[in-house]
Order: structure tokens, then C-alpha cells, then sequence
């Protein structure tokens, strides 16, 4: 099962994208973890993103469009995955396509995560992310067992430098503009399933999982 995760930022991609994984037994790829891991070793990739991301602005496409394939090649993919925050542009989409259609496949499901932006900007301000594990909390929907410490591996929890609201505002500019456009894309492919993201994120779980199957 291959799956594309749809939505603004903050509309709960990751936290579902995780869910799904441990569900269907496939990896969670999420582009943004592996600039985020790639930032943490300071390598040159990692130096190039953090120069757009802390922007609000997208990694180019020549970065972010070869580091995904190279991932999605690799032998764990074999029985599909769950793309999270790629594809963000139309060309990513394109690529990702040919790439497919090329091995005879093609992306099955593109969940689009639909929450309007007043909630965005309330979830984002909330968000703590652990820049260890990569796990992700919310202070007031989703709360750490102790405040400020993941439960997962104990490390401190931070509020990312791109969720700060003068970033937030940016990145939602920035989706309306060049990710927004994938929800037709898909649409036309056939392949695109709408949740409503506003509910509680058990809820939308449950909702995924109805499209998904058991
Ligand atoms: P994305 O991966 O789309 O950027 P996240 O999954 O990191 O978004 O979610 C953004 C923030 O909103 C996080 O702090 C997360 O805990 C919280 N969140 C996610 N889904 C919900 C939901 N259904 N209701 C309330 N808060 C949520
Ligand atoms: P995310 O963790 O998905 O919120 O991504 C954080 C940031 O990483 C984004 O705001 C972009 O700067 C960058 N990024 C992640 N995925 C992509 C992508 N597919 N294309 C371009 N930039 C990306």
C-alpha cells in the first residue's frame, strides 16, 4: 500500500502518518524528519535546508526530489509506505509518477488532512516536537505524560524554530500557493480520500482507517 499524506501544516499528517505505519506495518517517511536529522549531524544537505526552512519557505525541488527517491528505493519500501510532507509541489508529484509508473505502480490512496487555518496557527503554537525521536506532542491536545519530556526517549521537548508564528504564517502562504494544487492533482488520478481534521485525532484515525480498510 503506497500513501501520500495531503495538508497544511500542522493539520496532523505526521501524527497520522505514524498511527497508519504502526497499523499497516509500513514505513513512515517524512521528508521534514530527514532535513531535521540531517540538520542534527550538520551535514551539507542538512545546512542547505535549514536555510529555507527556517524561512517557511520549501527546500528546492533538486534536493528534495532525489533524497525521497533514494529513500523510497531502499529495501524496506518493498510493500508500500506512507509519504509524509512529499509531495509538497507539483514537480515533486510529477517525479514521484514517473517514477512509479516506470516499476508498473502508482500511489493508492492521497489522504488530504482538511483543517482551516485558524486551527493551523492554534495547533502549531502548541506543537513540541522532540528533536530526538521525532516524536510529537501537542500541550494542550496531545500532552507529554511530564511537561516538557517526551515520553518516548526522556529528551526535552522544543517548539520548532519554523512553528513560531511569524514562520507559521509564511508556510501556510506557501501552501496555498504550491501544495494546495496537489488535492486536484490527485483528484484527478483518481486516488484522493478527504478527512475531516478538525476532530479529535482519534477520530480521525478511526476515519482513515475506514478508507483504508482493517
Ligand atoms: P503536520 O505533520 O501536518 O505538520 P502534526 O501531526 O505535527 O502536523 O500536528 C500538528 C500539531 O497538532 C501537533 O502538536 C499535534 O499534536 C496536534 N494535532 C494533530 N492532530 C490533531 C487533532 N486531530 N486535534 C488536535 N490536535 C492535533
Ligand atoms: P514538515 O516537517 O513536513 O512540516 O516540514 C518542515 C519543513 O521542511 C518545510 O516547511 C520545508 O521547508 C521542508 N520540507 C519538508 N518536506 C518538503 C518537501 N517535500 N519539499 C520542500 N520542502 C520540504
Amino acid at each position: 500500500m503506497k500513501i501520500v499524506m495531503l495538508g497544511a501544516p500542522g493539520a496532523g499528517k505526521g501524527t497520522q502518518a505514524k498511527k497508519i505505519a504502526a497499523r499497516y506495518q509500513i514505513p513512515h517517511i517524512s521528508t521534514g524528519d530527514i532535513f531535521r536529522a540531517n540538520i542534527k549531524a550538520g551535514t551539507e544537505l542538512g545546512k542547505k535546508a535549514k536555510e529555507y526552512m527556517d524561512q517557511g519557505l520549501l527546500v528546492p525541488d533538486e534536493v528534495t526530489i532525489g533524497m525521497l527517491m533514494d529513500r523510497i528505493a531502499e529495501p524496506d519500501c518493498a510493500n508500500g509506505y506512507i509519504l509524509d510532507g512529499f509531495p509538497r509541489t507539483i514537480p515533486q508529484a510529477e517525479s514521484l509518477t514517473a517514477a512509479l509508473s516506470d516499476k508498473g505502480t502508482a500511489i493508492d490512496y492521497a489522504i488530504n488532512v482538511d483543517v482551516p487555518d485558524e486551527n493551523i496557527i492554534r495547533r502549531m503554537g502548541g506543537r513540541r516536537a522532540c528533536l530526538n525521536c521525532g516524536a510529537t506532542y501537542h500541550v494542550e491536545y496531545a500532552a507529554p505524560k511530564m511537561k516538557g519530556i517526551c515520553d518516548k526517549c526522556g529528551s526535552e521537548l522544543v517548539l520548532r524554530d519554523d512553528d513560531k508564528p511569524e514562520t507559521v504564517t509564511k508556510r501556510l502562504d506557501v501552501y496555498h500557493d504550491q501544495t494546495k494544487p496537489l488535492i486536484d492533482y490527485y483528484g484527478k488520478a483518481g486516488v484522493l480520500k478527504e478527512v475531516d481534521g478538525t476532530k479529535d485525532l482519534e477520530q480521525v484515525f478511526a476515519d482513515i482507517v475506514k478508507i483504508l480498510g482493517e
